[in-house]
């Protein structure tokens, strides 16, 4: 069994979650199981064009993988947050939902302009936190080096929105 394969017989289905309807993919047997996780993480470093600077990860389930990798990397980790949570100066950047809008916020001085940034999260779906991410490392005036993430759900079609931001480093394990 090879580490991808390992990676995506520990993501769980869960059908009507959290609504009717949608089949949720539960990382949570994959973070229990130690060689699962360190499969994961091993992949998603291995994505990685080196230097990376910093890693960006976003809350709450991109904070998991998004660490350990910026350890393996020796680059820094800086996290993407929900408004009101980070206490520094912050940017923001929002965008669509279905019904509604998300916003999200980065220190101001968590990325220094030039630096070579990995964004992590655990699942691509329509694309929009990612989007949402990269445009506030960009703001930042760094560089989105490397996208990667555990698992893309390929209906959605998030991989041609980020090819539309002009994000043509990706990569999905699962
Ligand atoms: P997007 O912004 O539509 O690409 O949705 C991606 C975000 O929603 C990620 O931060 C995921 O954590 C979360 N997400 C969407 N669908 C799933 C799922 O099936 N399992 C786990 N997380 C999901």
């Amino acid at each position: 069994e090879s580490r991808v394969e390992r990676v995506a017989s520990l993501i769980r289905d869960v059908p009507d979650f959290p609504s009717p309807g949608v089949m949720f993919k539960d990382i949570t047997p994959l973070l229990s199981n130690p060689i699962g996780f360190q499969a994961a993480i091993t992949e998603l470093v291995t994505s990685a064009p080196r230097p990376i600077d910093t890693v960006v990860g976003m809350e709450a389930r991109g904070f998991i993988f998004a660490a350990p990798v910026a350890l393996a990397l020796g680059a820094g980790f800086v996290p993407v947050r929900k408004p009101g949570k980070l206490p520094g100066d912050t940017v923001s950047a929002s965008y669509e939902l279905e019904y509604g809008e998300n916003t999200l916020s980065i220190h101001r001085d968590a990325v220094r302009p030039g630096a070579r940034v990995m964004v992590v999260d655990d699942v691509l779906a329509t694309g929009g936190t990612i989007g949402a991410t990269a445009a506030l490392v960009r703001e930042l005036g760094a560089e989105v080096a490397q996208v990667s993430v555990v698992m893309e759900l390929s209906f959605l079609s998030g991989r041609d929105r980020l090819a539309e931001l002009g994000i043509d480093n990706y990569s999905a394990l699962v």
